[in-house]
């Protein structure tokens, strides 16, 4: 089914930010947003781009009684050219359909997805700010709203992209992050839903990062939800350590977020010659690691932060702490070139880079 976009515009646009060095993460929104609805009847239909506002969803959606909402993260660039790129976003539409499929939430055609993002940046393509480090975050989400209670399969659903301005991660420049190892909660198990980007995760997930940030750290780095042992993931970044000489970093075994930094990152290091095995990682081997000084490196990797040092990790009352809290020569590599790349600094040689306007 060929499907339009009906646009209709803001008749009061906001005023654009004046200081790009404050645009903070995900407190200002553009004047637009997609939207469009589902039926088990009509399919995706009334495909709209319409001024941001307050949405209305009824009291007994499936929504807000059984958590039927879905999401992807992802950004948009200016070049240094003024054109506006985004990073690989059929990866992001692929995986919303993987998530959508776990959740029994509708699919969404891949082109006509990337249609309503291009079409949606380009209308707010001045929203796409200018500084160094700066971008556009995206957030497509997508929710059940079957106006009906009682647990059942989702029969009608809204897709929805906002977008919003935002600054660089690192506005003092890249540091190292202290991690905490959480040993109480767990995020996910193998067959739940962590490998797909499902508000409920992150839910579940909101306790053990309270109690680390009242000790110091900024995020959970999670373990295995059945034996408490082996590394998965932080909280919305992969990990990768370098360990004597060896890339590893925690196979996808179904509890872990597939993400595209992740993925990139392996392609980049693979390319440079390092040896990446995705693979089991105990918690035991990288407090060893750590200890005989073999844990040379750790890193997170994810579409707000890129690129993100570890300095410390904290587990059981214990501090181990990572190539002396300083960024290691690997990180930093992986940084220069994704942001390099996604900035359109460098030849897109992968074809990651997906020009907007
Ligand atoms: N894990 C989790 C739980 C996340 O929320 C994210 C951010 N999307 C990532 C990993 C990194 O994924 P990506 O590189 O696709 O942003």
């Amino acid at each position: 089914m060929k499907q339009t976009i009906s646009i209709t515009k803001a008749t009061q646009p906001k005023p654009r930010p004046t200081d790009e060095t404050r645009l903070g993460f995900g407190r200002l929104f553009t004047d637009h947003m997609f939207m469009m609805n589902y039926s088990s009847e009509q399919g995706w239909h009334d495909a709209r781009i319409v001024p941001f506002d307050y949405i209305p969803v009824y009291p007994a959606s499936t929504v807000f009684h059984y958590g039927t909402e879905i999401f992807e993260g992802m950004k948009a660039y200016r070049t240094k050219e003024g054109r506006v790129q985004m990073f690989r976003p059929l990866e992001n539409v692929r995986r919303m359909n993987i998530s959508a499929e776990r959740l029994c939430l509708p699919q969404l055609d891949e082109a006509f997805a990337l249609h309503a993002l291009e079409t949606l940046i380009t209308l707010e393509q001045d929203w796409v700010p200018r500084l160094e480090g700066t971008s556009l975050y995206i957030r497509p989400f997508m929710y059940g709203d079957d106006p009906h209670l009682g647990v059942h399969a989702v029969e009608c659903a809204t897709f929805v992209i906002i977008c919003s301005p935002v600054g660089a991660y690192y506005p003092e420049g890249m540091n190292p992050v202290k991690i905490a190892i959480e040993s109480e909660d767990v995020r996910a198990v193998r067959g739940g839903t962590g490998y797909t980007k499902c508000g409920g995760n992150y839910a579940a997930s909101l306790r053990a990062g309270q109690r680390a940030q009242k000790m110091g750290y900024t995020q959970v780095l999670w373990l295995d939800g059945v034996e408490r042992k082996y590394i998965e993931e932080v909280g919305s970044m992969n990990v990768m350590f370098k360990i004597g000489g060896e890339i590893v970093t925690p196979a996808l075994t179904g509890s872990v977020l597939p993400g595209i930094t992740r993925k990139s990152c392996i392609a980049l290091l693979r390319e440079w010659g390092y040896t990446v095995t995705e693979r089991l990682i105990s918690i035991d081997e990288l407090k060893q690691a750590a200890d005989d000084g073999r844990l040379e490196e750790a890193w997170g990797t994810g579409t707000a932060a890129v690129v993100s040092p570890i300095g410390q990790l904290f587990y059981l009352d214990e501090t181990h702490t990572i190539n002396h809290n300083q960024i290691g020569p690997v990180t930093q590599r992986l940084y220069d070139q994704l942001t390099a790349i996604q900035w359109g600094k460098v030849p897109d040689t992968h074809g990651w880079c997906h020009p907007v306007c």
